[in-house]
């Protein structure tokens, strides 16, 4: 019998994208699978439940889950898979933080239904039909029907710790290959730090973008912008352009990638240690440089920023402090 540690990868509410990084790993992938044995990765192999509850409890070593938490079915998975695993990792944005998933918690199952089955032009259900958790279906031998059980869906979008205990944190929209490969050795050497440490440098992007040095200590902004209708400057820090750059709020590590794409960061890799609530502490940020001091100048200035809770909660809406927005009963 095989004494390599199990790993067990899963998805929940995810895009995909947290796969594609492990497939990223290129011919680092390799010594993954020689070092240990995948015992759950739905992506790739054919692993089926029963296989994971036939598991002892503890006995896969480390379970890496992305996706946030909004089926019923996802919150079963991750609690079976925590208490079948020594260590787990919340891998990716929408684990960690909510994701873009996340800004689900705008509305609820009812508001998400009615806009995706009944108000987009293009739904066909005449008889508006919403998914249902107990269903009749016909069989395929006529005159049988049989009652199937479907998950339920939430009305509000969990991030993997306010679902199951988590050990560590992967950030990024997907996290870099490097910093996967990183953890993983570092899991299988044991050299990992504190519970609850997200693997990731400890400051903020700025202090990392190469950018910093055109961003002046002092400076204040009247003219919001948008790269979707204007085009910043090549090499000088986007805040100091009038652009919203989530760096000052958002973690390094990330190796700068969308700013070495001429983008502003969107905040992916949430905020370092010490900042309860990444979209307040941008907000707060950008309040502090709008140009103007009456009232009419500074809603006329954040008024030109569109969908300012996408903007600065793009990524950690349901990790915020406020965890969603009220809806009106
Ligand atoms: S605000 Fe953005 S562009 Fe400016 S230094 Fe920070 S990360 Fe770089
Ligand atoms: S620049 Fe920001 S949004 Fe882009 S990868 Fe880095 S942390 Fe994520």
């Amino acid at each position: 019998m095989s004494t390599k540690p199990k790993v067990a990868f899963y998805w929940c509410a995810s895009c995909g994208g947290c796969e594609e990084t492990v497939v990223d790993l290129n011919e680092d992938i390799l010594k993954v699978v020689d070092a240990v044995d995948i015992v759950l990765w739905p992506v790739a192999l054919d692993f089926k439940r029963k296989d994971i509850e036939a598991l002892a409890d503890g006995e896969i070593a480390v379970s890496f889950i992305n996706g946030a938490v909004r089926l019923s079915e996802q919150e079963e998975w991750v609690e079976l898979l925590r208490r079948k695993s020594g260590l787990v990792v919340a891998f990716g944005s929408c684990a960690h933080l909510g994701g873009i998933p996340g800004l689900g918690n705008v509305t609820d199952r009812e508001g998400i239904f009615q806009r995706k089955y009944s108000a987009v032009p293009t739904a066909d259900s005449a008889d508006r039909v919403f998914p249902q958790v107990e269903v009749t279906v016909n069989g395929a031998d006529a005159g049988h029907s049989y009652e199937l059980e479907l998950p339920s869906f939430y009305d509000t979008v969990k991030t993997l710790d306010q679902a199951i205990d988590v050990d560590y944190y992967l950030p990024g929209c997907p996290p870099p290959p490097n910093l996967v490969w990183d953890a993983v050795v570092a899991i299988l050497e044991g050299k990992l730090p504190e519970k609850g440490a997200v693997l990731a440098p400890n400051k903020a992007l700025c202090d990392t973008c190469p950018r910093n040095e055109t961003k002046p200590d002092d400076f204040t902004i009247t003219d919001f912008k948008r790269v979707a209708t204007s085009t910043p400057e090549a090499e000088e820090c986007f805040l100091t352009q009038g652009y919203i750059c989530l760096g000052p709020a958002t973690r390094s590590g990330c190796g700068e990638r969308c700013i070495s794409a001429h983008m502003p960061c969107r905040g992916c890799f949430g905020p370092p240690d010490g900042i309860a609530d990444q979209g307040a502490k941008i907000l707060s940020a950008v309040a502090s440089i709008v140009g103007f001091t009456d009232q009419a100048g500074i809603e006329e200035a954040i008024g030109a920023i569109a969908d300012p809770l996408g903007t600065f909660y793009r990524f950690s809406l349901p990790a915020s402090l406020l965890g969603r927005t009220r809806i009106a009963s």
